[in-house]
């Protein structure tokens, strides 16, 4: 069998096509486009790279756009100040403050100090909660993404058995949730799992490790969905996934690539949350 490729970046384009059209409804209803805040603290070269990225992005489908950039040496009270001030703007819908930040900075207490209904990235505890209890919520744009691909070809996750690979608070953790909550049979590993054990009998794979090709093509079970959604430089300079892409794609039914798979759905997912972020408090 060789997989059936599941294309990140044309979904994507879906999805930020869904959300143009949301937003220019938004727009046309309370006269005013979603608004999104990006904070970004210091000079971290990725950091810059994502931040211009979500900005250009959130222009081109028709969103308030603002990045505010500080110097490392922001002290925490002076960025507590800023999530505050933007908590209290009206045209501010969505506020995502760049991680890593400097070391001097908490991010859990900044993260904490975010208005959870503003809170686009979905890791403030109140929607970590309310997606651990089953209730809706702004749902972490990685996670979301990946269920969002599972929806585009028609997988239905009830009673299947799911394996996710990594528990951060980030991916892994709400992965697991997302999964529960469409009522799939969820096991979630770690460093301390027997990781080719449970790969072996999941009907769907999702590696979040961040560890070039730990999931190997042969532990695969035929006919499994894989997603990949690990971003790793390889020995050769080159963007890899967590999984072994060639001999994975030939015993999966369909399979994440990398580039072009989950990355592209994170950015169109926080659009995403940004609409539905609008919506909801528009309409208070
Ligand atoms: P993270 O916070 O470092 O968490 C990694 C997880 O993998 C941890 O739970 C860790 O287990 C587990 N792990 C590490 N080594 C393992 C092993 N040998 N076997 C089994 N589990 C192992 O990473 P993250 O932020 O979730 O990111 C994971 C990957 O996804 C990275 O490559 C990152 O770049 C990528 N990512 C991509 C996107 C995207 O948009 N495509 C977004 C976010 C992240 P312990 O808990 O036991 O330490």
């Amino acid at each position: 069998m060789t997989a059936q490729l599941i294309d990140g970046k044309a979904l994507a384009a879906k999805v930020r096509e869904e959300v143009k059209a949301a937003a220019a409804a938004v727009t046309q209803k309370y006269g005013r486009p979603p608004g999104i805040a990006v904070v970004r603290v210091g000079e971290d070269p990725a950091s810059l790279v994502y931040v211009s990225s979500k900005e250009k992005t959130a222009r081109e489908l028709g969103f308030g756009s603002w990045h505010h950039h500080f110097p490392a040496t922001l002290s925490q009270g002076e960025l507590l100040a800023v999530v505050q001030r933007l908590n209290a703007d009206p045209l501010v819908d969505g506020i995502l403050v760049q991680l890593p930040l400097p070391k001097h900075i908490d991010s859990n207490v900044i993260l904490a100090a975010i208005d959870p209904s503003k809170d686009v990235d979905g890791f403030h505890a109140l929607n970590a909660g309310q997606l651990f209890q089953g209730r809706p919520g702004l749902v972490p744009c990685t996670p979301a993404g990946c269920m969002r691909m599972l929806k585009e070809i028609a997988f239905d996750v009830t009673g299947k058995n799911c394996v996710v690979i990594g528990r951060s608070n980030i991916v892994g953790r709400p992965m697991a949730m997302l999964l529960l909550n469409a009522s799939a049979t969820v096991t979630v590993c770690h460093s301390k799992s027997d990781v080719a054990a449970e790969v072996r009998r999941a009907d769907v794979v999702v590696a979040a490790v961040g560890v070039s090709k730990l999931v190997k093509g042969e532990w695969v079970k035929p006919g499994a969905i894989v997603i990949d959604v690990g971003m790793n430089r390889g020995a050769d300079g080159k963007l890899c996934g967590d999984v072994e892409f060639e001999t994975a794609k030939e015993r999966a039914a369909w399979i994440t690539p990398v580039p072009g798979g989950v990355g592209p759905m994170t950015i169109a997912m926080l659009m995403h949350n940004t609409v539905v972020a609008a919506q909801a408090r528009l309409a208070k």
